[in-house]
């Protein structure tokens, strides 16, 4: 039998949200941070909506449609604590907007200082893993996420505009003006047993971040993002 995959669909509404909410949230300047906290350079947070359709090969596909930003998410500069009623409430009145879509999953982002390293392989960290796997295991399940997305951001000395193509497969990277950005793709996979409940292994595997090299996991290939906006991304500023 083929192995298990995954691809993980961004529609270009969901991929501008989090970048935009990614690029906020990094680069203006809070009005009241908060004691030891900084203006600047915080993670944001937010939900993903969409569908999860599965074939008969044991193929799934995840497709978001929409990402809404988490407002009222305790953000600083290496965490953030989304608010659980946020999450609660929206479930009840987004199907109004969108009866098709699922909360599917959600998205956080990783802000590296100007000054500092960008890292090697950008993505969920082993506090991150920690919390999927160890600590928010049930909530997470119930709640129906199992899509994970890391928006990494780092500000540039002179602007720049690139498109840094998939690679690794689950991972798309951009430079866009004065940032660089990298989106990174993970799926929750869940198994139910009678003694230990549910436990959730994020795939693709992480450990020893961040030295870890995607290239190496003997799952690298299992999880596939696309990102088809991203590939497109100039900068149209002059245009007129
Ligand atoms: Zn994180």
């Amino acid at each position: 039998m083929a192995a298990r995959k995954y691809l993980v669909r961004v529609s270009e509404a969901a991929f501008m949200h989090m970048t935009l909410a990614t690029i906020a949230a990094y680069d203006v300047p809070r009005q009241a941070p908060g004691k030891g906290n900084s203006a600047r350079w915080n993670e944001s947070y937010g939900l993903l909506w969409g569908h999860k359709i599965s074939s008969d090969r044991d193929s799934w596909i995840y497709s978001i449609e929409h990402a809404t930003i988490d407002g009222h998410a305790k953000t600083a500069h290496s965490w953030v604590l989304p608010s659980t009623e946020y999450r609660e409430k929206l479930s009840e009145v987004v199907p109004a907007f969108w009866p098709s879509a699922q909360l599917i999953g959600e998205f956080h982002s990783h802000p590296y200082k100007p000054q500092d390293g960008f890292p090697a392989t950008p993505g969920l960290s082993d506090i991150d893993l920690k919390l999927i796997e160890e600590e928010e295991t049930d909530e997470l399940h119930k709640a129906g996420i199992v899509v994970f997305l890391v928006v990494s951001i780092k500000g540039l000395q002179k602007k720049a505009w690139g498109n840094g193509g998939h690679n690794p497969a689950n991972q798309f990277s951009w430079r866009m003006g004065r940032y660089r950005l990298s989106l990174t793709a993970y799926i929750a996979s869940a198994r139910h047993s009678p003694n230990s409940g549910t436990q959730l292994t994020v795939l693709p595997r992480h450990k020893g971040w961040p030295k870890y090299r995607h290239a190496q996991s003997p799952n690298a290939r299992i999880v596939t993002l696309s990102a088809p906006t991203g590939a497109g991304i100039k900068d149209f500023s002059d245009f007129w």
